[in-house]
């Protein structure tokens, strides 16, 4: 398997052609939970990316006026590509990136899930006939593909997140130059393979490789890159919004979150901890809709975390390949570092630890599940995102208090609560300041729903009826002297 049955490509795909990087250099991609190399990837630059642009810009003209049900067709073959070799890719993406096997597994069902629903979505997507002002004049408003889309990945979900920008994209009859990121590439590059193995024409998908400032810069100054997708982290957000306003170039943004998950005193417990567990420790606590804070009532508080530290305790750790294993390694180490700042700020200030709090005894960037009670607003995962296992939390009395701190942060992608009482789920809907709120839902995510945040997290949806807006523009068209 050490190919992955040729799905680990170690070639970048522009124009149809598989090439490396003008330079010849490479950079090596290492598993994170054994620290072996996997292979190599170009490490290209500006005129690399260049070349993509142009070969996407080229391939825009035909794929754009494409019969609509050919593109459906090739999608509906695609969803079906990524289902025949789900194991390959999915072992793939627990080599890279580290996550269990059975999440890899979801992750790549997901990805195909997305690319079935937006070839089923293209098909009712309905421009408008408006009533006109006088009896001469016919008003239509049509829908049509933006142009070159540029899409730039993160690490922690590398199949999905492209599956959410690469499939409303081809649907709307966009092309594609997508970049993964550096950590995990190979799930990003046989994107091109998969798009490339069922008939999706050369340059309609192309994926590079390498330097992130040089590709994002080359992407963001083109003229004919008239939409730019990013998932990843608010800096790099702020500054692709920055670079995007000399062009008013169309973007989307899925950037950090800080959710809250709130565990009212009516809460029915068992699901409150379960729906905790996998809003928490989802992918290790690498996800951007993990549970940053949890707000525990006080009557609850006790039982709750009694519950919660069982649950953690039973989590096995190791490689994702290895069967019962639900915890992998953190990405890097500079994740590790991030968790083991977090938790000393914590212990500083008075947080107790009832679990985990250092490095796994399996070396690498395993860390051991941890849990931190008497977490307050002064702590540093009050603002920032953890990113990592590790479960803070803060004691409150009254709803409007607690309400009051999850709202209390720059972030608003999602948030969770927990409670009996229907129009205390109601008032969470109206009263938390999130895109996304999940009532006794720790997992929320899918493809018929509209991700995304508000606030610092993002703007734009991915998924649902909405995730093909932003890759379509609104044409109206005004008829007269009829
Ligand atoms: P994280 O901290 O989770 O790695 P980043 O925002 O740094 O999140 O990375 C998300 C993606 O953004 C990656 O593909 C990364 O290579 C890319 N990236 C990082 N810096 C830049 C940049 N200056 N321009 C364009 N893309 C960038």
């Amino acid at each position: 398997m050490s190919n992955f049955n040729g799905y680990l490509l170690e070639a970048n795909l522009i124009g149809g052609q598989w090439v490396g990087a003008d330079s010849g250099a490479t950079t090596e991609i290492t598993n994170p939970a054994t620290g072996a190399v996997l292979g190599t990837v170009p490490e290209v630059g500006g005129a690399e990316t260049e070349r993509a642009i142009a070969a996407a810009s080229a391939a825009f003209k035909s794929w754009s006026k494409t019969n609509l049900m050919e593109r459906v067709g090739l999608l509906h073959k695609l969803h079906d590509a990524l289902m025949d070799h789900q194991e390959d890719l999915a072992q793939l993406l627990t080599a890279e990136q580290g996550k269990p096997l059975f999440e890899a597994r979801g992750e790549i069902a997901i990805g195909a899930a997305y690319v079935r629903w937006f070839a089923e979505e293209i098909r009712r997507n309905k421009g408008e006939i408006i009533p006109a002002p006088t009896n001469d004049k016919r008003l239509l408003v049509t829908h049509h593909p933006v142009g070159v889309v540029g899409m730039i990945t993160p690490w922690n979900f590398p199949s999905s997140m492209l599956a959410r920008k690469i499939a409303p994209a081809l649907a709307a009859g966009c092309t594609v130059v997508a970049k993964p990121a550096p950590q995990t590439p190979y799930s990003g590059l046989a994107w091109g393979k998969l798009c490339q193995d069922v008939g999706f024409p050369d340059g309609v998908v192309n994926i590079v490789t390498g330097d992130a400032p040089a590709i994002g810069g080359a992407i963001m100054a083109n003229k004919d890159v008239r939409k730019v997708t990013f998932t990843g982290s608010t800096g790099v957000g702020k500054l692709l919004l920055r670079q995007a306003a000399d062009q008013v170039k169309k973007v989307s943004m899925e950037l950090g979150g800080n959710a809250p998950f709130i565990v009212f005193d009516d809460a029915d417990l068992d699901a409150a901890v379960e729906g905790a567990m996998i809003a928490k420790f989802r992918n290790m606590g690498q996800t951007c809709v993990c549970t940053n804070r949890f707000y525990v009532q006080a009557g609850i508080h006790d039982a709750f975390v009694a519950k919660l530290k069982e649950a953690i305790a039973a989590m096995k750790v190791g490689d994702g390949t290895e069967d019962g294993v639900v915890q992998g390694p953190l990405i890097d180490e500079n994740a590790v570092k991030k968790v083991e700042g977090m938790i000393a700020d914590a212990k500083a200030k008075g947080g107790e630890i009832v679990l985990g709090g250092a490095r796994h005894a399996l070396g690498q960037t395993f860390f051991e599940p941890t849990l931190i009670t008497g977490a307050t607003s002064e702590m540093s995962f009050s603002t920032d995102e953890i990113f990592g296992p590790l479960a803070a939390i803060y004691k409150f009395e009254d709803e409007e208090d607690a309400v009051a701190a999850a709202n209390a942060t720059d972030y608003g992608l999602a948030a969770y609560a927990y409670t009996k009482d229907l129009a205390r789920a109601f008032r969470m809907n109206e009263t938390l300041e999130y895109g996304m709120v999940g009532v006794n839902s720790g997992l929320i995510t899918t493809v018929e729903a509209p991700f995304g945040g508000v606030k610092e997290s993002g703007m734009g949806k991915e998924g649902g009826s909405q995730g093909l807006d932003d890759y379509l523009i609104t044409k109206y068209t005004c008829v007269a002297g009829l």
